[in-house]
């Protein structure tokens, strides 16, 4: 049996028909770009993350970089993230000339609250927090540390979409919720998209302006903007999938329930969710120091795994200028060391579940 890590084509088929309906009613439309699918979405959107508004772009990367610039955060200013979040976070930082400050996760793999206070200097302008694989961070305390020393928080939610911390939605908690919207994530739209969410009115009245050329009234260009439009088509088709995102969260959380029971190898840890934190599992990831061992072996059976991620932002090729050193995130680097994200995805079958399951406590 082949086992692939992400199978996107089944969810596709789940609601296929509505898929197809939403793809013509947008081609016979005549409009393809920020027409009334986007506005709906905004508005949809907005209310499933509880908050005011929704400002639909064409990436969960612009999400980032445009909440930062919006923010006012540029040359000089530090920006406090976790060190073994993805590239595209750390880069909503440095496409802004801002300095990324990085501080250990947790046993959750998400942001070590206790380690933000002792990074804050006088240049600190923000914390960034990711939801990695799925769970909720410890949004309460990060919250209160934020708001005690007037940082601005800004939320990647891109593997986070429904995820709740103490039953408030992760995208809720700080000026800003940035999701990605790409074919992989939860909510995934079938091309490129993504969004803010925010309660601050002026913050999204200048996102707006920004994703089209820095204009409220076309040719009146009131700041430097960018292109970052959401296409009609995947508004309509994320209208779709949103109606759906609470069942496909669920289905993954009883694949996840079915790896924590099954799953019995002394060499694997499970991932642990923190109290008060729910997940969607993006990913299901385990450790294991025999990492590459396990890949090799599961491979060999035709199952597919992959690795979020194997070289930590602080030691890629492209933050090479700013001087980092193997060794000085520990946690972090062992986590790109040790993890691996077996196969889960809408439809993902009992039998083929339970042969992953076989082939892990074999190994
Ligand atoms: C996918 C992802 C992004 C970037 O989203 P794109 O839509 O691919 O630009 C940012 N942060 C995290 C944590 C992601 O997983």
């Amino acid at each position: 049996m082949q086992i692939k890590c992400n199978v996107l084509d089944r969810q596709f088929r789940l609601h296929q028909k509505e898929y197809e309906e939403a793809a013509l009613r947008v081609l016979r439309s005549g409009w393809y770009v920020l027409g009334t699918e986007v506005e709906k979405f905004e508005e949809e959107f907005a209310a499933y993350t509880g908050r005011k508004y929704c400002v639909g772009l064409n990436s969960g990367l612009d999400a980032l970089i445009m909440s930062v610039r919006a923010l006012g955060i540029g040359e000089g200013d530090e920006v406090i993230v976790q060190a073994n979040t993805y590239i595209a976070t750390v880069l909503g930082i440095t496409e802004n000339k801002a300095v990324p400050v990085f501080i250990e996760p947790d046993e959750y793999f998400n942001m070590d609250a206790q380690k933000i206070e002792q990074a804050i200097t006088p240049k600190t302008k923000a914390v960034m927090v990711t939801h990695l694989y799925g769970q909720a961070s410890n949004m309460n305390l990060i919250a209160e540390i934020a708001g005690k020393h007037q940082l601005a928080l800004i939320e990647d939610c891109a593997q986070s979409h429904g995820a709740c911390f103490d039953g408030r939605m992760t995208g809720s908690f700080g000026i800003s919720g940035c999701f990605s919207f790409y074919p992989t994530k939860n909510l995934g739209a079938f091309g490129d998209a993504g969004a803010v969410v925010t309660d601050n009115k002026e913050f999204a009245d200048k996102l707006r302006m920004m994703r089209n050329y820095g204009s409220r009234v076309r040719y009146y260009n009131e700041i430097e903007g960018l292109n970052s439009r959401l296409d009609e088509i995947q508004a309509a088709f994320l209208r779709v999938k949103l109606k759906y995102i609470d069942e496909l969260n669920d289905e993954r959380r009883r694949l996840a329930a079915a790896y924590d029971i099954g799953i019995r190898n002394d060499k694997i840890i499970l991932p642990k969710v923190r109290d008060g934190a729910n997940s969607i599992y993006h990913q299901y990831v385990i450790c294991c120091r025999e990492r590459e061992e396990l890949q090799k072996f599961l491979q060999e059976k035709d199952i597919q795994t992959q690795i979020h991620y194997p070289i930590p932002p602080h030691l890629a090729e492209c933050y090479r200028h700013l001087g980092h050193k193997k060794g000085e995130f520990p946690l972090t680097e062992r986590y790109a060391q040790e993890v691996l994200s077996i196969p889960i995805y809408t439809g993902m079958t009992d039998t083929e579940q339970q042969y992953v399951i076989a082939q892990l406590n074999e190994f």
